[in-house]
């Protein structure tokens, strides 16, 4: 038969209106993490019979859905996160959005929701963060939190590929993760709980990942850690440390320091974050750049991590950094983890954060920030 191209997403396309009635912003040091939202917001339907339709800015509002929705009975939806910066001149930029409209079209397709020509996405994106970049605090180490959402619209009962779909994306400003220094987070290895398998959905950023890891999160905060490390299998293998990724990092016997992040495997969510800092520490292993604060001599691998590697290296005191990445935090350090009825310690050193997390931490956060111009900075 013949193959009818549907419409994809046409950022010329977009219709904007602007509010009325702006909304009162609160003082920055009020901001709580993803509690207040902008004037604005883009919405993008789909549906199979007509393919994308037309790109929507305007004033943030509720959404109308049957309750028959698919998204309401078997979870179809997915969502990124990503952030916005505005430096002193009003510029607005974001980093590497290019990964997080990859992976929100991975995640679609894992789910069967309808993909789309991520540049187009990403160009109503610019618009939507430009407009409402008023809200992004001028203050260092704010920036503009950006949720894109897709969702399963079908009004129809019956586990199937659904056959209407909205895209939306909201944004939320957000304060400086360290407004109050380096908090370094204790981990509990959980052994009751997995948060992905093998040919499972954890490399997926599904919102169907998410809520079965609050319970485990509470029965940690219970016995006094702040997170979860996630363990895979017999050996204990490690994945991942709540929302975020992990890496570790130990002293060899020749004196250098290998820095170890566990395989993605289908298991582990593929974080701009962790791609972020595994490109820059690659680029120092070779020699290409240097990073102030990393060790001279770092071997970076991508390779499997069992509890028993941790507890082997703590006895030799060889173990000297943990810490998770993430587009919230960029680099949170770990301190302690809670493993079969005892404490592994680790030094997370004077000011909570080690060298190595502490020299990703601020290149990350130059070029995100347009202090170190870079290709993944990306002006709106
Ligand atoms: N793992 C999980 C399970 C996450 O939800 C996130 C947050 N998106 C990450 C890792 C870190 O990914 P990124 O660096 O892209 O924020």
């Amino acid at each position: 038969g013949e193959i009818i191209q549907m419409p994809d997403i046409d950022a010329s396309l977009v219709e904007v209106t602007k509010t009325n009635s702006p909304k009162d912003k609160l003082p920055p040091s009020k901001l709580r993490f993803g509690h207040t939202f902008t004037d604005h917001m883009l919405t993008i339907p789909w549906s199979s019979s007509s393919g994308w339709g037309t790109p929507e800015i305007k004033p943030y509002a509720k959404l109308e859905l049957d309750p028959s929705s698919t998204v309401f009975h078997y979870a179809f939806c997915l969502f990124e996160g990503m952030k916005a910066y505005r430096n002193e001149d009003g510029t607005v930029r974001l980093f590497r959005p290019d990964m997080n409209m990859a992976r929100m079209n991975r995640s679609a397709s894992r789910i069967a929701l309808p993909q789309f020509d991520g540049k187009q996405l990403e160009e109503l994106i610019k618009k939507l963060v430009v407009l409402d970049s008023e809200w992004i605090p001028k203050e260092k180490g704010y920036s503009l939190y950006i949720r894109p959402t897709l969702i399963g619209t079908q009004n129809a009962l019956g586990v199937n590929p659904s056959s209407d779909a909205l895209l939306f994306v909201i944004c939320s400003p957000v304060g400086p993760y360290y407004a109050s220094g380096f908090k370094p987070v204790q981990l509990l290895a959980t052994t009751k709980f997995v948060r992905a398998a093998p040919g499972g959905t954890g490399g997926y950023k599904l919102g169907a990942n998410y809520a079965p890891g609050v319970v485990p999160q509470a029965e940690a905060a219970k016995e006094g850690y702040s997170q979860n490390l996630w363990l895979l299998g017999e050996e204990h293998a490690l994945t991942e440390v709540g929302t975020m990724n992990l890496f570790v990092a130990f002293k060899k016997p020749d004196g250098s320091v290998e820095l170890v992040t566990p395989p993605l495997d289908d298991v582990v969510l593929p974080g701009v974050t962790r791609d972020s800092a595994l490109q820059l520490a690659r680029a120092h292993e070779s020699g290409e750049l240097v990073i102030p604060g990393l060790p001279e001599k770092m071997t970076v691998s991508e390779r499997k991590l069992i509890m028993a590697d941790l507890v082997e290296a703590e006895k030799n005191g060889t173990l000297l950094e943990v810490f998770g990445t993430g587009t919230a935090a960029i680099v949170s350090a770990v301190d302690k983890i809670g493993y079969e009825g005892r404490d592994i310690n680790i030094p997370t050193g004077p000011d909570g954060l080690g060298a190595i997390a502490k020299g990703i931490l601020d290149r990350i956060t130059a070029i995100q920030t347009g202090e170190i111009e870079h290709p993944w900075s990306v002006i709106a």
